[in-house]
């Protein structure tokens, strides 16, 4: 069947990578210790070059929110990622929830990942997305360090429902935030509207978990119906079914594994209905936009 994107086929979404190893993700904290990370089997650097040859099959340039803990292992991964012409952004150092964190510990991994990546990649890092997208309204000071520390956008605050992360009210289309420390574009993941709910419809677990046309449907309304980009997310780990199985709980073990055998092929499909580039050209147009037009960007706090 033929995507129904009618005049959203002009619009270009932006297609982010999260890079960590399947044993990183948060639901794996409790199982896993940190200590035990550098005795698991890597798979992060052959599944994100699979990535990369998908990208470069269908032309796409992606921004990719490398963890500072697989940069500073995997060097020649951050080099060949930004060397075949895409953007290296931060997923902070150690992965852990910015909730879980004093100001300060956060501040030294926001630090130690921008200044390794930046140092590897040989480019100035201007974004950040958190672990499990842990800007909440527990957290929001966060955004003032991130400013300080020289990030100039955010793709942390889910505004969706969520039991570990996710702020419900907040914008869904990008939007600055006005802080003491400056001035952040934030730009979210995109959700689609039911009535009062906010649902998301364009990644990770959303994307393997749900049918295929629930993301296209979601994407192609945000194009068409809101004139704006959409932002969709993955994890390497997400396209490998053969990754080693490690023991959680029955949501966590269905929200992780679920369909991770057809995600490389709907991954394939999504780039061939929609276009995609960088988070730092939807940033940079959006901004263009902005000046050109006279707007004002909506913003809150
Ligand atoms: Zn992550």
């Amino acid at each position: 069947m033929a995507p129904d994107n009618g005049a959203a086929e002009s619009v270009v979404n932006a297609m982010t990578i999260d890079v960590e190893d399947y044993f990183h993700v948060s639901v794996f904290d409790g199982i896993l210790p940190r200590s035990a990370w550098d005795t698991m089997e890597s798979r992060v650097c052959r599944n994100t070059e699979r990535l990369l040859d998908i990208f470069s099959e269908h032309e796409v340039r992606a921004t990719f929110f490398v963890l500072g803990w697989v940069a500073q292992r995997f060097p020649d991964l951050v080099r060949t990622i930004a060397g075949r012409g895409h953007e290296i952004a931060s997923h902070g150092y150690a992965h852990r929830l910015i909730y879980d964190q004093t100001p300060a510990a956060f501040r030294d991994d926001v630090r130690r990942a921008k200044g390794l990546l930046e140092e590897t990649g040989g480019r100035r890092v201007l974004g950040y997305r958190a672990p499990s997208y842990s800007i909440t309204p527990r957290s929001l000071w966060a955004l003032d360090i991130l400013l300080e520390e020289g990030y100039r956008y955010d793709s942390s605050i889910f505004p969706i429902r969520h039991d570990r992360y996710g702020i419900p009210v907040s914008q869904r289309e990008p939007y600055i935030i006005e802080r003491n420390a400056g001035t952040l574009f934030e730009v979210p993941g995109s959700t689609t509207t039911l009535g009062p709910l906010n649902l998301p419809i364009a990644g990770g677990g959303y994307f393997r978990i749900l049918p295929y046309w629930w993301t296209r449907w979601g994407i192609a309304r945000v194009n068409r119906l809101e004139g704006r980009p959409a932002v969709f997310y993955l994890h390497p780990w997400e396209i490998d079914p053969e990754q080693p199985q490690l023991p959680a709980g029955k949501l966590s073990s269905f929200r992780h594994y679920r369909n991770l055998d057809c995600t490389e092929s709907r991954l394939r499909r999504l780039l061939g209905d929609f276009k995609f580039g960088t988070v730092e050209a939807l940033v940079d147009d959006v901004r263009r936009h902005v000046a050109h037009d006279g707007l004002s960007l909506p913003y809150c706090w």
